[in-house]
């Protein structure tokens, strides 16, 4: 099997077909932000994970041990509260290469804590091993709970749903781009990428709403994102590029440097925002009553496919750099 033909998710879908037998009566496995795990009749656990791994996903001289034990937490209860769910427990396990010293692990270890204590999350447990080859490995599992009733899953947009993000997108993309530059960057902006919030409150809020659909965290780039959904949810969307949320940093900085903020708010990733779609009718009135900011950047379809319009209302046709692989 060549894994560069097959692709991260063709793996995955490999997995999931390979195990597809061994799931009892409730349970629902890969495919959305997080597994479910039935608890009672009213509520159940969402569990998630996710790989930190450097050189990968982090340079250990362009973000801080606080910043890195923030993000790793961060991205994992992100994926929780895209569920609906309120995120409750963590484990953590850390590969270690051996010129980590124990301050950099304190550092590291008050980061994490900060954004524990923050959403009441309890650290339960992890492993620790040495990372022989150098490269530090950073696995966090994060667990949350939520009401049945509440299950937001990418499988639920409906045609003429409104979709809607709660952030601007492609501060964080801007960022990492600025950080791998060595760009001079302010402490607000670097935070978008390094400590990113993620949208817990939010996540939670919207799930109790029955008008909300569909939902998942913004991790890959909306663009990808709103594949998922489509995928899942058997439809197409139209996105209205000029009603993608940009921050006037983003839209400054790109003009200054000659950058498409599109490439940046579109596929850039790593926003941890929320991408929801919401019955057409009772978006307005949830946009009013919603405590944080809703955008509403297009329009679930019929069809399977994610298509772009320019300010005219015409069809773009697909740009390069839309696509994350
Ligand atoms: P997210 O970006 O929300 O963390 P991913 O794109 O990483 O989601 O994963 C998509 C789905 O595939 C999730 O349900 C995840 O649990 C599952 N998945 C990813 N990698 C594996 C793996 N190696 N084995 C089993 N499931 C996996
Ligand atoms: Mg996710």
């Amino acid at each position: 099997m060549d894994l560069k033909e097959l692709g991260e998710f063709g793996l995955i879908a490999r997995i999931k077909s390979r195990f597809r037998d061994s799931l009892a009566k409730g349970v629902e496995g890969i495919g959305d932000d997080c597994a479910v795990i039935p608890l009672n009749d009213v509520s159940s656990y969402v569990v998630t994970t996710d790989l930190l791994v450097e050189g990968r996903h982090f340079l250990m001289d362009r973000i801080s041990p606080f910043e890195l034990g923030y993000k790793s937490l961060a991205v994992n209860i992100s994926d929780v509260a895209a569920m609906g769910a309120a995120p409750r427990f963590s484990f953590l396990s850390l590969a270690l290469p051996s010129e980590v010293c124990g301050e950099w692990c304190e550092q590291f270890l008050e980061g994490y804590h900060a954004l524990s204590s923050q959403f009441s999350v309890a650290l339960l447990g992890g492993d620790t091993t040495a990372a022989e080859n150098g490269h530090m490995v950073i696995s966090v599992t994060a667990i949350g709970q939520v009401e049945n009733q509440n299950i937001k899953r990418r499988s639920g947009a409906r045609r003429g749903d409104i979709i809607a993000v709660t952030k601007q997108l492609g501060d964080s993309s801007l960022a990492l781009r600025m950080i791998l530059d060595g760009d001079d960057i302010s402490k607000d902006l670097r935070a978008k990428h390094n400590t990113p919030l993620p949208h817990i409150n939010e996540g939670i809020w919207l799930g109790a709403r029955k008008e909300v659909h569909a939902m998942m965290d913004i991790s890959d780039g909306v663009a990808s994102d709103m594949e998922h959904i489509c995928e899942l949810s058997g439809c197409g969307a139209r996105i209205f590029i000029d009603k993608i949320p940009q921050s006037d940093v983003l839209e400054k900085i790109c003009a200054e440097h000659g950058w498409s903020a599109l490439d940046f708010s579109l596929s850039g990733g790593e926003d941890y925002g929320l991408l929801l779609t919401v019955d057409s009718e009772a978006f307005e009135c949830l946009q009013r009553e919603f405590f944080g900011k809703l955008y509403a950047i297009g329009v679930i379809t019929d069809g399977d496919s994610v298509v772009y319009m320019d300010s005219a209302g015409v069809p773009m046709a697909q740009k390069k750099g839309f696509r994350h692989f």
